[in-house]
């Protein structure tokens, strides 16, 4: 009795540290397939909560928990400031990418998703192939970025998206959107990476790329003539401007002080640390650009696409990005705040007005 009192304790999810204002949270167990999910609905207040679905070899259910929480509040915000009328939410599969996937789990995986009737609408995510997607599209129809629904890749957008709002930090900062002439450091050449790079050496920046797979430095050399530097050493070099797009955390404690450009402008996701790391870059005079704001063309490509309608809408509400970007600039400059405290208020803001419509 004792122990079973104790570990419904432990387990108690309300007064989880992330729960915040979480509508559903769903957990998943299919026991014919080893399926073991959770999908959580964070706001539904825009629309239908869309976010990817991340399979992962989670240590422990509470690890899971922890994630999908954080990550379906984090899409609320992104698809609330880029504009689109879709709420937040987030699926994760406890399971191994490499071992544990096969076609039934991921059918699994869609059956649970229909039943929730279009609350939640999966798409991929870390860990989830195109195939896997097209095994849960065939159990469900709440599902985005699949052969049948959409323009597949979102990385030329999420490239179109960083690119656009490279020029709108270049104009904040020099009062021009002019590339040319300038010395951009990219940090991470895959697919959003590499065709960013592509897009700046058109616009005559000149170009300083890196990356731990050798292979992707060099066709960056050969296609833009870049010069190559070492991964570790992509913030710290001579450069007008910092464009993370490799892995997160990139900005901490370490990294910010030894920053030698105006601006950190790329497509990686939570780049910062920890809110002191938005902070120090501020007092450095260092103009950032809130990872889920720049690097929201992806999301974008994928909730508006639908198989016949092409991209024009998608391209139009992408290049919107960079608005969006002058906007919060301004505005955190008048309010003496940083960008990423500014987009955070302004999705907050959306939020409020729909709510009290
Ligand atoms: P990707 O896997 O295609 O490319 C990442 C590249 O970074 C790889 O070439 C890898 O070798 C390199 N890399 C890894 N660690 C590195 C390090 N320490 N230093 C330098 N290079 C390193 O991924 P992607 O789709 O291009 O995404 C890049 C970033 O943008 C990720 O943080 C991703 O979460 C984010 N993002 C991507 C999209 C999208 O549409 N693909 C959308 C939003 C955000």
């Amino acid at each position: 009795m004792n122990a079973l009192h104790k570990s419904v304790h432990h387990s108690a999810v309300f007064d989880h540290p992330e729960m915040g204002d979480h509508e559903d949270i769903v957990f998943v167990q299919d026991k014919a397939t080893g399926l073991k999910a959770i999908i959580a609905v964070h706001d539904t207040t825009l629309g239908p909560a869309l976010g990817g679905c991340r399979v992962w070899p989670y240590e422990n259910p509470a690890d899971a928990l922890t994630d999908a929480l954080r990550l379906s509040r984090g899409m609320t915000y992104k698809n609330s400031l880029a504009g689109l009328d879709l709420g937040g939410g987030k699926a994760v599969i406890i399971a191994d990418p490499r071992k544990d996937k096969s076609e039934a789990l991921m059918e699994a995986f869609g059956r649970h998703v229909e039943r929730l009737s279009g609350t939640y609408i999966t798409a991929e995510d870390v860990g989830v192939s195109p195939d896997d997607m097209e095994a849960v599209a065939r159990q469900t129809a709440h599902v985005r970025g699949t052969k049948a629904t959409g323009l597949g890749d979102p990385s030329p957008y999420t490239a179109l998206g960083v690119f656009e709002g490279i020029k709108a930090s270049t104009k904040f900062v020099y009062g021009s959107s002019d590339l040319s002439g300038k010395t951009v450091s990219v940090q991470g050449l895959g697919h959003v990476g590499h065709d960013v790079a592509r897009q700046l050496h058109e616009a005559g920046a000149r170009l300083i790329v890196s990356d731990i797979h050798a292979p992707a430095v060099l066709r960056a050399i050969d296609a833009f003539g870049a010069t190559a530097v070492d991964p570790a050493e992509a913030h710290m070099v001579e450069a007008d401007i910092f464009v993370p797009c490799a892995l997160g955390a990139g900005l901490n404690a370490r990294t910010v002080p030894q920053i030698q450009a105006k601006i950190v402008a790329g497509a990686a996701n939570n780049q910062l640390q920890t809110p002191a790391d938005g902070e120090a870059l501020k007092k450095r005079g260092i103009l950032y650009a809130p990872d889920y704001a720049i690097n929201a063309g992806g999301v974008i490509s994928i909730a508006l696409a639908t198989a016949d309608s092409g991209d024009k809408l998608v391209r139009e509400k992408t290049i919107a990005i960079g608005e969006t970007l002058a906007t919060i600039f301004e505005r955190a400059a008048r309010e003496g705040s940083t960008p990423e405290r500014v987009a955070d208020t302004m999705a907050e803001e959306r939020l409020a007005k729909a709510k009290s419509a």
